[in-house]
């Protein structure tokens, strides 16, 4: 029995079962871990058997293994998709699905809000090559029909972007692109397949850093591009050549992290959920930026196509500068202070020193970064813990 894209299971069923076959080898109940470079043939004839495509098997390790094979089948089930190309971490995806899907002379158009290294990699280094990117302010879906060209191949965004937790209308989103003939590509690794299905609205591509909820334990990175089996031909056989592949030692972890993922989100969202309404109801706190608040810009969005919010919260502190900001984060006990996310260890920063430090203070004000800004990770520790340990914080 393998669960691939049985729907009829619910969800944790799936994390835990979907993509594995019944029977392992070695009558193992996990998946052994194949540590191998290289894979051999019997004779010439099973070589040429497997050129001919007569037999599905292992060749080179660049190309694949087989430990990754469980956790591709186990995503696309996941996320309700045909097929599932994982990566060596989440910018190697978006690296590879842009560059086997993008020519010289074609354009990409990007909502703004979104992981700064992806902006990086397609307006520093795919300008280099020829493609030409647009940046259009996120959820306004007028500006970004008006940059689409007879050029534009692809539309891309982050759904909840980061860290502002912007919602985008995924129905809107994907009508756009169908309409036009352009490719949509979503990156939901804040939400993941618990809290949202992309493909379902008909998205073309979704993107996971792997390393954040999917993985869930801050151990490992890991990305994975999600879709219909004939369009992610061509992002797999460039990963052949990239080389951006996965250990199968890394792929074992990144599997067994996937059999908690449904009890992971559900904590994930109701931590979420409460401390963004205590942080919302506390005095020193300005504002709030949580898709599960009613205040939030795209609450109603957010209701309409999500099933919980997750664990990322970013809130202002009232009449503070940033090192009274920063006195809040070290105040804290229970989060660290590092960059990522959705890892069972809650994680504590400030995006104006952790992120954006170096950038000039008008172009950090220009993606809506302020100096009075905290974002919390928020992990799977008790609910009451972590809300008494900000309170503390927050009193100073
Ligand atoms: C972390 C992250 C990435 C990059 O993923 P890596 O695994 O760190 O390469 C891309 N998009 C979003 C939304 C992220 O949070």
């Amino acid at each position: 029995m393998v669960l691939q894209n049985d729907q009829n299971y619910g969800e944790s069923t799936r994390s835990v079962h979907g993509g594995e076959g019944h029977q392992k080898a070695l009558d193992s109940i996990t998946d052994p871990i194949v540590m191998a470079s290289t894979y051999t043939f019997s004779d010439t004839q099973a070589v040429i058997d497997y050129i001919e495509e007569k037999q599905q098997r292992g060749e080179y390790g660049r190309y694949g293994n087989p430990n990754e094979s469980v956790v591709e089948r186990k995503l696309a089930n996941l996320e309700g998709g045909q097929d599932a190309v994982l990566f060596s971490s989440g910018m190697a995806a978006i690296v590879g699905v842009i560059m086997a899907k993008l020519n010289a002379g074609d354009e990409v158009v990007f909502f703004d809000e979104c992981y700064h290294r992806s902006r990086e990699f397609c307006s520093q280094h795919m300008s280099r090559f020829g493609v030409i990117t647009r940046q259009v302010e996120a959820c306004n879906y007028d500006a970004m029909e008006a940059a689409i060209t007879s050029n534009t191949k692809l539309l891309v965004s982050e759904s909840p972007t980061n860290p502002h937790l912007s919602v985008v209308d995924l129905e809107r989103f994907a009508e756009i692109g169908k309409r036009k003939g352009i490719e949509t590509l979503i990156d939901a690794t804040l939400a993941t397949p618990h809290n949202i299905k992309p493909l379902s609205y008909g998205v073309d591509y979704v993107l996971h850093s792997a390393t954040k909820y999917l993985a869930g334990h801050n151990d490992l990175l890991a990305g994975a591009i999600i879709g219909n089996s004939d369009k992610l031909e061509d992002i797999r056989y460039l990963r052949g050549i990239l080389g951006s592949i996965n250990s199968a030692h890394n792929c074992y972890l990144l599997q067994r992290g996937l059999k908690t993922f449904d009890v992971r989100m559900e904590r994930h969202n109701k931590n979420g959920q409460a401390i963004a309404e205590f942080l919302e109801m506390h005095p020193r706190v300005s504002k709030v930026y949580y898709p599960g608040l009613a205040s939030h810009k795209y609450h109603e969005v957010a209701v309409k196509q999500m099933n919980g919010f997750g664990g990322l919260i970013t809130f202002e502190l009232a009449n503070a500068d940033w090192r009274e900001t920063a006195d809040v984060v070290d105040r804290c006990t229970i989060p660290k202070i590092a960059p990522s996310l959705g890892g069972v260890e809650s994680l504590i920063e400030q995006p104006l020193i952790m992120s954006y430090y170096e950038l000039p203070a008008e172009e950090r004000a220009s993606y809506g970064i302020r100096d009075n800004m905290i974002r919390m990770a928020i992990g799977i520790e008790d609910t009451e813990d972590l809300i008494q340990d900000l309170k503390q914080a927050l009193a100073g």
